[in-house]
């Protein structure tokens, strides 16, 4: 039998200096250019039937009096025409009214202008330059949600989109029950500590305004809101009315949001599509709409008003994060006629918002089956042009409460190698309770791996290079510096510690004479500087792992960190380490003794490489 196998065709590799065995990445190679040539960026093979890129961008979707055409020629600009040259080489001439003059990041990216918002993503996204940055904002693949009041407080202007690094996103607010301003400032903090991208205030409790404008003057991260919530504080849901709504969005935008979360894809003809769902409409936002549309028997008033919402996030450089109140809140509601259709409206309200000026992304599902991730990843990118796809989850099965940071960071993984730009996390507490701080943490690590290892699977360019060192790091049995690669330190000391004293190599999960990563450093470097009886052709059981220990074991993640550190204490007596180094450590012996150790009793294998 024939066993040969051949390699997949292959991506970018995701290590700097292509380090390791490793061949490399096998998503798609990036095609990272402007207009449609970079509708691919960093995309996953497509399983067959998927449904492909579309041929448009923004571009495609400009203001009135707008045009826009290929050029030969360098950069020059007069009144109402400007022609520049473009990340890779081509001009392209714009024309528009000749009073124009560009607010939004969209619009200045459409004359050619690199702001420096632009130059600052390019610092956070070392593989892209700050004209690529531009071309992709131009496209409207890419979003800077930076509102011009928030970039004049603490506001660290970071993208959005797929040709740069997966986003997380954190959400906190204080409800009617639980939590108030202090309380969510804190967890803000917080949450940018754990990696938040972006955070949303979904407050619906408390000083909304006062809690708002905290969370806004104290982030360096960009803020989201659903403003629809505060639209109803005060009032009933049935008086809620055309004027109230842009009043309240001017107010937001005034304050400093950076993106706003509007339902207007939730349309009255769409309604009767969730009749025999299990769950309904599960977006708070979508069932409010819902009951105001059937209430007044009137269309969606953010669908209709949507031109008047855009002029008003156009002054400020407000993004749009159109919200899906259709999407499943349950497998067995998932891809179905109702989110699609509200899907296809997502990309309608798109072009109209590009025609506009602003920054738009998309929002997505939800609760969905793990095969149907990638399909609903490459729909968005087919009706919605490449704007920016931001999906809560998906939650891959139901069946889990309490731990549904685990259900949906596996489904938020496939979705975002498959096409998503920014993942909304879920917390343990998710369907169960409001969040408390232990909570954002898990949500945002769990968060933090998903979208890190679709970045490394992606081939994004140096994504993989603190895993290389940290991989060094494990195979030197270097724990000190093991931890201080980790993305949480202090858990992965504590949990070392729990067992053993950091100065030994091995740890107490296999042992002295079963750990194959010192016995794999014996064969390629030396001893281990091992005493005689340590040597590994006279394996010796290890005191390592006491009775008292296997206690603290059984114990692990209930103990605190003062527990933890006074029993590990008592291990470096175990390990013989009381007045020193163990002598189990690569150091206890010089090492031109432990090769002369090594000589005297390992044989030197000469290993054939075909
Ligand atoms: S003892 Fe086992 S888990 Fe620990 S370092 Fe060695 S091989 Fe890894």
């Amino acid at each position: 039998m024939d066993r040969a196998y051949t390699l997949p065709p292959l991506g970018a590799n995701p290590s700097s200096t292509a380090a390791g065995t490793t061949p490399g990445s096998f998503a798609v190679p990036p095609r990272i250019g402007p207009g449609t040539a970079g509708r691919w960026t960093f995309s996953s093979p497509d399983t067959p039937g998927m449904p492909q890129p579309s041929d448009k961008t923004a571009w495609n979707f400009l203001p009135e009096g707008w045009s826009t055409t290929a050029e030969s020629g360098g950069r020059k600009a007069e009144g109402g025409c400007v022609t520049f040259e473009q990340s890779d080489g081509t001009c392209r001439s714009v024309s528009f009214p000749p009073d124009f003059e560009p607010v939004t990041q969209l619009e200045h990216a459409r004359v050619g202008n690199i702001t420096r918002e632009m130059k600052r993503v390019a610092e956070r996204e070392p593989h892209l330059t700050a004209a690529q940055v531009r071309d992709e904002v131009a496209a409207g693949r890419m979003i800077i949600p930076a509102n011009k009041v928030h970039l004049g407080y603490k506001l660290d202007p970071m993208c959005i989109g797929r040709a740069s690094k997966t986003k997380i996103n954190a959400n906190m607010g204080a409800s009617p029950v639980s939590s108030g301003t202090e309380e969510e400032v804190e967890k803000l903090h917080w949450s940018i500590r754990w990696g938040a991208d972006t955070v949303m205030d979904l407050s619906t409790g408390g000083d909304l305004d006062e809690c708002r404008d905290a969370i806004i003057r104290n982030s360096t991260v960009p803020i989201g809101t659903v403003p629809i919530y505060s639209m109803i504080i005060g009032r009933k849901l049935y008086d809620l009315d055309h004027a109230a709504i842009l009043r309240e969005t001017e107010h937001q935008a005034r304050q400093g949001v950076d993106y706003f979360t509007v339902h207007a894809g939730v349309l009255r003809e769409h309604l009767p599509f969730v009749k025999n769902r299990l769950i309904g409409i599960v977006s708070r936002g979508g069932s409010l709409l819902a009951k105001w549309m059937i209430d007044h028997g009137e269309q969606n008033p953010m669908y209709v008003l949507w031109e008047d919402i855009c002029d008003i996030m156009r002054r400020y450089d407000v993004s749009f994060s159109i919200g899906d109140g259709l999407r499943p809140g349950g497998l067995a509601d998932a891809s179905d006629r109702a989110q699609l259709a509200e899907l296809a409206t997502q990309g309608e309200l798109t072009e109209r918002a590009w025609r506009k000026g602003v920054q738009a992304m998309c929002e997505g599902p939800g609760h969905v089956p793990f095969d149907q991730v990638e399909y609903n990843m490459k729909l968005e990118r087919n009706l919605c042009h490449g704007a920016p796809f931001y999906v809560l989850g998906p939650l891959v099965t139901d069946m889990f409460p309490g731990y549904d940071h685990i259900t949906s960071c596996i489904g938020a993984t496939a979705a975002a190698y498959h096409g998503a730009s920014m993942l909304c996390y879920v917390t343990p507490k998710e369907h169960l309770g409001l969040p408390k701080k232990d909570d954002v943490k898990q949500g945002c690590i769990a968060y933090k791996i998903a979208a890190h290892a679709a970045d490394v699977a992606l081939g994004i360019p140096g994504t993989r290079d603190r895993d290389d060192e940290l991989t060094k790091a494990r195979a030197a049995l270097n724990w000190e510096k093991h931890f201080d690669l980790s993305f949480d330190p202090d858990t992965a000391r504590a949990y070392h510690d729990e067992d053993l004293d950091v100065d030994t190599d091995f740890c107490a999960m296999c042992g002295h004479d079963w750990c194959s990563v010192r016995i794999s450093k014996e064969i390629v470097e030396f001893a281990s500087g091992k005493e005689d009886d340590y040597q590994w052709d006279r394996a010796k059981v290890t005191a390592a792992l006491t009775p008292d220990q296997q206690v603290i074991l059984e114990k692990r993640g209930v103990l605190s960190p003062e527990e933890i550190h006074r029993l590990a204490a008592k291990t470096r007596k175990a390990v013989g380490a009381e007045d020193g180094k163990g002598s189990c450590h690569s150091d206890y012996v010089e090492t031109d003794k432990a090769r002369q150790l090594q000589d005297a009793t390992i044989a030197l294998v000469e290993l054939e490489v075909p």
